[in-house]
């Protein structure tokens, strides 16, 4: 069994080889960047996912600052980018811009407003 260490390329903890997720940041990707939609492996810098053909940044619903999307949070103001499931049994953080869960395919309804809401509680 692998079980060495690889650090987290979102929080830079040293966390186990085959960990399917960061359980500092709780990232699920902790070693590699994938595409918010359909969940292929995408790298910075490139315009497009390979995979669905979506655009591989965003604006920050938060800022306004354009984003790369696979880090799930906005790299301009830290803040995650990431809405729970509202399915109680999944309760996955899902990319706000999503209109399903990847993985349990119940519809995220208004994603956007719901993480505005989220932030304008935090603020207060
Ligand atoms: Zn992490
Ligand atoms: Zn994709
Ligand atoms: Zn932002
Ligand atoms: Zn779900």
């Amino acid at each position: 069994m692998s079980t060495y260490n690889k650090p987290c390329i979102h929080c830079g903890e040293r966390i186990d080889g085959d960990s399917k997720y960061c359980a500092k940041c709780g990232s699920r990707t902790p070693f590699g960047f994938i595409c918010p939609n359909c969940l292929k492996p995408i790298e910075r810098g490139n315009l497009l996912c390979s995979g669905c053909g979506r655009k591989l940044t965003v604006n920050c619903p938060l800022c306004k600052a354009e984003t790369f999307v696979g880090s799930g949070k906005c790299e301009a103001c830290g803040r995650s980018l990431l809405v729970k499931c509202e399915n109680k049994r999944c309760g996955e953080l899902q990319f706000f811009e999503l209109t399903k869960c990847t993985v349990c395919g119940k519809a995220i309804k208004k994603g956007e407003s719901v993480l505005i809401k989220m932030y304008k509680k935090e603020m207060k």
